[in-house]
């Protein structure tokens, strides 16, 4: 637990603050400050967390021995996110975007690169635009991993995705309001979309996970753009190596 509680602190905030969540959590937890040691390894953004403690013993003392150190260690880390559940029926061809930047995603408006304006079929190949709505208003409930391929879904996907974006925007009732720089995890104004290949032959490639926190309602026809800016983002979900679009997980190493 204080490996992990660390490893979220050491992503956002450095080894300082990593070390002394770790050690607070431990301590919360019944191990006494100097029982502790905590080390971080920042070219792995990893934290490792020992303790050592003297125990009394019972039957060995028939052997002269009344106390023994026992200890226990575990190490956490960041780590990629390669599978995950809840995202949109979107996809996104990587263009070096910036933390924080404010985008445009191209769904429904614009011209088409090969007639695909962004949609996904993560259901069922040709499902209609009532799932394609639902499954942008609630992020698709199957698993999907890197490395998986994906129909694209042809047509102009606009009425649907202005409803499914106006939902999100009005699901989002936390408090104070959640903003792009502070969000609770899980926030519906959280859009979770695949990185992909560009299309080929109508199928994409998943290449990893982006956030864009919806900053509007899109417009109609030609104008629906889906207004967001990228962030990154804690995600519960499958754990790799690999490149990373800005969905974390944190996972026990060792
Ligand atoms: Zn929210």
């Amino acid at each position: 637990m204080a490996a992990l509680a660390g490893a979220r602190v050491l992503a956002s905030q450095g080894a300082a603050a990593a070390i002394t969540q770790a050690a607070s959590v431990a301590q919360a937890n019944g191990v006494s400050a100097g029982q502790i040691q905590v080390t971080v390894n920042l070219a792995t953004q990893s934290i490792n967390v020992s303790t050592r403690r003297q125990v009394g013993l019972g039957l060995a003392r028939i052997l002269n021995q009344s106390q023994a150190e026992v200890g226990a260690s575990a190490a956490a880390a960041a780590q990629t996110v390669t599978g995950l559940r809840g995202v949109a029926p979107l996809g996104v061809v990587w263009r070096n975007f910036v933390f924080g930047q404010l985008y445009d995603l191209k769904v429904g408006g614009g011209s088409g690169e090969q007639g695909w304006y962004g949609a996904l079929d993560l259901g069922l190949k040709g499902g209609g635009a009532s799932e394609y709505r639902e499954h942008l208003t609630h992020g698709w409930q199957g698993l999907l991993r890197v490395g998986d391929d994906v129909w694209v879904k042809s047509g102009n996907m606009s009425g649907p995705t202005r409803d499914a974006i106006g939902q999100r925007l009005n699901m989002c009732t936390h408090m104070p309001t959640c903003t792009f720089t502070q969000f609770v995890p899980n926030c519906p104004r959280l859009l979770i979309i695949p990185v992909v290949t560009p299309p080929r032959n109508k199928v994409v490639e998943v290449l990893g996970f982006a956030g864009f926190f919806i900053e509007g309602l899109p417009g109609s026809g030609n104008k629906s753009f889906i207004r967001g800016r990228f962030v990154e983002f804690v995600a519960t979900g499958e754990a790799g190596s690999g490149p990373s679009y800005g969905a974390r997980t944190f996972t026990l190493i060792r």
